[in-house]
């Protein structure tokens, strides 16, 4: 009831139905910024790097990988975690990007980064 209570009033703002970012509905929406400037994004990737005991803050997707080609290389585990992570984050925002702009509910970050985990 109270998902679709929240879901009139956004369409009611125009939020969903707008160019905004269907995670944060601020900005307009690209793929730079919903996979790693957007609000959502970045706190699940920032939850998902202090899992992993990474200390420092989510990047754009330009200085990740530049920080990746030097702290996540060759085969050890935690470069292999840090790779799941990753793609496990970039797949299920992506995933709920969609099931917000087809109204088919929201997920909270927490919830989110559980679900990356297992
Ligand atoms: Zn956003």
């Amino acid at each position: 009831m109270e998902s679709l209570l929240t879901r009139d009033r956004l369409m009611k703002w125009g939020a969903i139905d707008s160019a905004g970012c269907p995670l944060c509905y601020h900005i307009n929406e690209c793929h730079d910024h919903l996979f790693f400037a957007c609000s959502y994004s970045f706190g699940v990737w920032s939850k998902l790097l202090r899992l992993q005991s990474i200390h420092r803050t989510a990047k754009n997707w330009q200085e990740e990988k530049q920080w990746a080609a030097t702290y996540a290389t060759g085969r050890s585990v935690k470069a292999e975690i840090y790779w799941m992570c990753l793609a496990g984050a970039i797949y299920h925002v992506w995933l709920e990007r969609n099931s917000r702009v087809f109204r088919e509910g929201q997920m909270e970050e927490r919830a989110m980064v559980r679900q990356i985990i297992q």
